[in-house]
């Protein structure tokens, strides 16, 4: 019989191990891991670029179905489909003690604070899980953390419906801040140097898209009427230059850093110092589950225009090793199907 448990115990080591069976308790529930998608945060967590605490299962987006539910579970049933959430609140915290998990000091990461989900089965409490409606499809369902943070920076950002919001790097990330922003009624810039990515982007209705060359200064100009973007957002894999974002952005905005991982990017303090910017960082989507589930119910996200890998059989390693290596312009969708 097929077994899945892809533990990670150190860089590009990787052994498939046996789970052990559980007990289940009152306020918990047993999931079969269906479908799970590779991830730059999987690749770098694999090449050791992101350093993890080993050994760890690896996989940070996944869902699958409730196959045990404990006595307590309100609302669970055994056959629901789910989301497996992969931010967690530490439990232990000031905030947490006092019942404000959404404002915890150390929330916990999947596949480097916890195991994550590249596995048969989880075990887990039932509010880890969230339910996913059934007009939401599989592949969809794979992106709720993506949506999730996307919400979390617009929620943020706070913007009047017409703002202009720059996005740097229009691969996966990058679209669905994109698509995020439209559903809000906000415009989206996206630069990227991938042709490709800016022939996709337009397809999937985005008007504004933009190559980092000569022409970005006037392109910008012409986009905004002179007046630049109202904040700019920078996908953290991109591999472009801070002084672009930093460039399309007007006086005294927010600058976000956002994605679940990052690749070594140096920041131009010169152009912060000119602008009077507002730099942060934004890498989950803690605390906008329900909200990124309800969006896609709307239909906020078409993923029609991305190509889809969804494999039965795979060599893992390789996989992750592929994609750490794209990882600036990966926007194809590589999901491994663990129930045959
Ligand atoms: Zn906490």
């Amino acid at each position: 019989m097929r077994m899945d448990n892809w533990v990670l115990l150190g860089k590009r080591l990787l052994e498939n191990r046996p789970q052990k069976q559980v007990e289940i308790g009152p306020n918990q529930v047993k999931v079969k891991i269906s479908h799970v998608l590779l991830s730059n945060y999987d690749a770098f967590c694999y090449t050791g670029f992101k350093p993890i605490r080993y050994p760890k299962t690896i996989g940070r987006f996944a869902i699958g179905i409730v196959v045990e539910t404990g006595e307590a579970c309100y609302g669970l049933e055994k056959g629901a489909r789910v989301y497996l959430n992969a931010v967690l609140p530490c439990g232990k915290c000031f905030a947490c003690k006092s019942g404000n998990r959404y404002e915890c000091e150390n929330v916990q990461l999947a596949g480097d604070d916890f195991d994550g989900f590249l596995r048969d089965f989880v075990v887990c409490d039932y509010s880890n899980v969230s339910v996913i409606p059934e007009s939401v499809d599989d592949m969809h369902a794979l992106c709720i953390e993506h949506v999730a943070l996307a919400e979390n920076i617009y929620d943020n950002l706070n913007l009047s419906a017409g703002g202009r919001v720059g996005i740097i790097g229009g691969g996966f990330l990058g679209s669905v801040l994109a698509q995020v922003a439209m559903y809000h009624k906000l415009v989206p810039i996206v630069i990227d140097n991938y042709p490709q990515n800016i022939e996709r982007l337009n397809r999937s209705g985005v008007f504004y898209a933009y190559p980092a060359d000569d022409s970005l200064t006037a392109n910008i100009n012409n986009a905004t009427s002179g007046e630049c973007c109202d904040a700019v957002i920078y996908t953290t894999c991109c591999k472009l230059p801070s002084s672009v974002p930093a460039s399309v952005v007007a006086r005294r905005k927010d600058m976000v850093f956002a994605g679940f991982s990052m690749i070594n990017v140096n920041l131009d303090m010169s152009f912060l110092f000119e602008k009077n910017l507002k730099v942060y960082a934004v890498t989950d989507g803690f605390g906008y589950i329900e909200t990124a589930i309800n969006m896609l119910v709307h239909e906020a996200i078409d993923l029609s225009n991305f190509e889809k890998n969804v494999l039965t059989e795979y060599d893992l390693a390789a996989l992750l090793s592929a994609r750490a290596d794209a990882a600036a312009h990966a926007s194809e969708m590589t999901v491994l199907k663990l129930i045959l």
